[in-house]
C-alpha cells in the first residue's frame, strides 16, 4: 500500500518549463502516488499580446519540448503534458476535478496579477476539495527571506548582496532531484498542442536569430558562455562584443534552473573569478528586484520613491512626438537608435543600452518612464516586470537605490566610451557606416564634406538631433527639482 499523502497530484506550469530541478514537480511526485502535468495558454495573458510575439512561440517550442522531456523522464515513456488553451483560472480546477486530482502543485510567481489568478485558482480548488501548494523555484531568496537588521525588507542593493552572500550555502543551491522520483508521472495521452496560428499567433523571426527555446537551447547558451564568464565583467559593457551570457530569456521561462546557474557563479566568485564575481552580482541584482516587487508591490504601477509621482513629465503633441521617435530609433543619437533598433529587430537589447535609451528616454526627452517601461514590457523577449520596472525606475531615479536624478548619461559619451569603435552602431545603421569613427557618433557635428563623403544627408536618411542634449540637461534638472527634498 501506498505510503504517500495523495493518490493523485496536477502540476501547473507557468514560469519554469522543464523538466528538471524544479520544485513544484519534485514535492508533487515525493507526495503523490500520480502526478499529471498540464500547461495552460492563458487566455486572460495571451489576449493582449500582438499577433507577432517572440515569448509566445518561444514559450510554444518550451512547451513541445517539456512534453517531450516529461515523457522521456516517465515509466515507459508514457507520461507528458496536458496541455490546454483558455483561462486558467477556469481550467486548472476543472483539470483536476476531471483527473481526480486531490492536490495541485506549482512555483510562486510574485506578480501582482499572477499572485490575484493564484488566489481565485486556489479558492476554486478549495471550493472543490483540493489542496494548492506553492514554492519557491525561480530565485535563490524570495520574499522576506532575507531582511535587514531592521526586520525589513531591503532597499538598497549592496547590503541585500552582502546578506546574500552570507546566506546562501549548498542548501539554497542545490537541485531537487525529479529524477528518482520520476515513476509517479502519470500516463497521458500524447498532447495535442494548440497550434499558434490556432492560438491567433503568427511565426515570427525567433528561430531565423538563432534563438534556441526549450531546456536544450538553455543548454546551449551556458555551455557557450561558461569559457567567457571569467571575461564578463570587462566584456559585459561594450555592446558590440559577446559579452553577457543571452540567458535571460531561458531564466524568464525557466527552461535553465536558477539554482544551477547560482551554483556556478557562486563557485568560481569564491575562487576568485573576478568575472564570475560580477555575473552573480547580476543574479543578485535579479533576485533583489524580485523581492522588491514582492514587498513593495505598489512599485509596479507607482515610483518607489512617492516624491518622484510629482514630476510634471512632458505631454501632449510635443511628447507624442518624442515618444514616437524613440520607439523608431530615430532620434539623431546614433548609439540610441541603433539600440532601438537591435530591440525592434530581435527582441533584446544589450544591458548598457537599456541603461542609455531609458536615461534618453525619461532625462533627454523628458517622458515618464512608464511609457519606456511598457514598450520594454512589449518588446523584450526576456520581459520579466520586477527586472524591467526596477531598471527603469532605476534610470529615471524614481526607484530604491536608484541613479541620482542630476546624474544624466550623455548619448554622445556613452557611445564613444562603449562603442568606440562604431562596430555596433554600424551593425544596426548601415547608412552610417562610412562616417569616421571620430563623427559616426554624433554626425550633426560632421563637416558639410564629411557628410557628403559618407552619403550621409541629415534629415534625409539619417535624422537631424530630436533635441539638443545640453539644453534637455538643464530642464531635466528643472523638472527634477521638485523631488531635491526627497
Ligand atoms: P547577463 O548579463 O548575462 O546577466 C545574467 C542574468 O542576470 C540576466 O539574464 C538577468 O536574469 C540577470 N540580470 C542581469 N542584470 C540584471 C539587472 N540589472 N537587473 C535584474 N536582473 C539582471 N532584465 C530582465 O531579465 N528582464 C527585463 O525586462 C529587463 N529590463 C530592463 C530594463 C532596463 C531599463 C534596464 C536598465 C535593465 C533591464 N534588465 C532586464 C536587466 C538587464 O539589462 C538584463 O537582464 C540583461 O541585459 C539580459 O541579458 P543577459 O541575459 O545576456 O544578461
Amino acid at each position: 500500500m501506498s505510503t504517500k499523502q495523495f493518490s493523485k497530484g496536477l502540476v501547473w506550469f507557468r514560469r519554469d518549463l522543464r523538466a528538471f530541478d524544479h520544485a513544484a514537480l519534485y514535492h508533487a511526485l515525493k507526495t503523490c502516488d500520480q502526478v499529471h502535468c498540464v500547461f495552460v495558454f492563458d487566455t486572460d495573458i495571451l489576449t493582449s499580446l500582438p499577433k507577432l510575439d517572440r515569448r509566445v512561440e518561444f514559450i510554444w517550442h518550451s512547451v513541445v519540448a517539456l512534453d517531450a522531456d516529461l515523457r522521456n523522464l516517465s515509466p515507459n515513456q508514457q507520461g507528458g503534458l496536458i496541455t490546454h488553451h483558455g483561462a486558467a483560472v477556469d481550467t486548472v480546477a476543472s483539470l483536476a476535478t476531471k483527473l481526480g486530482a486531490q492536490a495541485v502543485f506549482c512555483n510562486h510567481d510574485d506578480e501582482p496579477q499572477a499572485l490575484a489568478r493564484d488566489a481565485q485558482v486556489r479558492g476554486r480548488l478549495a471550493n472543490v476539495g483540493c489542496s494548492f501548494f506553492s514554492y519557491k523555484d525561480h530565485v535563490i531568496f524570495e520574499r522576506q527571506e532575507l531582511l535587514t537588521q531592521a526586520g525589513r525588507p531591503f532597499s538598497v542593493f549592496t547590503p541585500y548582496k552582502n546578506a546574500w552572500l552570507k546566506k546562501v550555502d549548498d542548501f539554497f543551491l542545490k537541485s531537487y532531484p525529479v529524477e528518482a522520483y520520476a515513476e509517479a508521472l502519470a500516463a497521458t495521452p500524447k498532447a495535442q498542442i494548440p497550434s499558434l496560428e490556432s492560438m491567433g499567433f503568427e511565426v515570427t523571426n525567433l528561430l531565423a536569430l538563432g534563438i534556441k527555446p526549450g531546456a536544450v537551447g538553455g543548454a546551449a547558451l551556458l555551455a557557450d558562455f561558461l569559457p567567457r564568464m571569467h571575461q564578463y565583467n570587462e566584456a559585459r559593457n561594450f555592446p558590440a562584443i559577446k559579452g553577457p551570457s543571452y540567458l535571460g530569456v531561458h531564466l524568464r521561462f525557466g527552461t535553465v534552473s536558477i539554482r544551477a546557474l547560482a551554483r556556478l557563479g557562486f563557485d568560481a566568485h569564491r575562487a576568485g573569478d573576478a568575472g564570475a564575481s560580477t555575473w552573480l552580482s547580476e543574479l543578485i541584482w535579479r533576485d533583489f528586484y524580485a523581492q522588491i516587487l514582492a514587498n513593495f508591490p505598489h512599485t509596479a504601477e507607482r515610483s518607489f520613491k512617492p516624491a518622484y509621482d510629482k514630476i510634471q513629465w512632458e505631454k501632449g503633441k510635443v511628447a507624442n512626438e518624442r515618444f514616437k521617435t524613440w520607439c523608431a530609433g530615430q532620434t539623431g543619437y546614433p548609439l540610441v537608435d541603433a539600440a532601438i533598433a537591435q530591440i525592434n529587430q530581435s527582441g533584446y537589447m544589450h544591458n548598457r543600452l537599456r541603461m542609455v535609451v531609458a536615461s534618453f528616454l525619461t532625462k533627454d526627452l523628458g517622458l515618464d518612464w512608464r511609457l519606456g517601461e511598457r514598450y520594454f514590457a512589449e518588446h523584450l523577449i526576456d520581459f520579466d516586470l520586477s527586472a524591467n520596472n526596477g531598471g527603469w525606475q532605476w534610470a529615471s531615479s524614481s526607484g530604491c537605490d536608484a541613479q541620482p536624478y542630476f546624474r544624466i548619461f550623455n548619448p554622445t559619451s556613452q557611445s564613444e566610451k562603449f562603442d568606440p569603435e562604431a562596430k555596433f552602431i554600424r551593425r544596426y545603421l548601415p547608412q552610417l557606416a562610412k562616417l569616421s569613427n571620430k563623427v559616426i557618433h554624433a554626425p550633426w557635428l560632421a563637416s558639410p564634406v564629411e557628410l557628403q563623403a559618407a552619403d550621409v544627408v541629415l534629415g534625409k536618411n539619417y535624422p537631424h538631433p530630436v533635441v539638443q542634449h545640453e539644453i534637455a540637461r538643464t530642464e531635466t534638472l528643472a523638472r527634477y527639482a521638485v523631488v531635491k527634498a526627497a
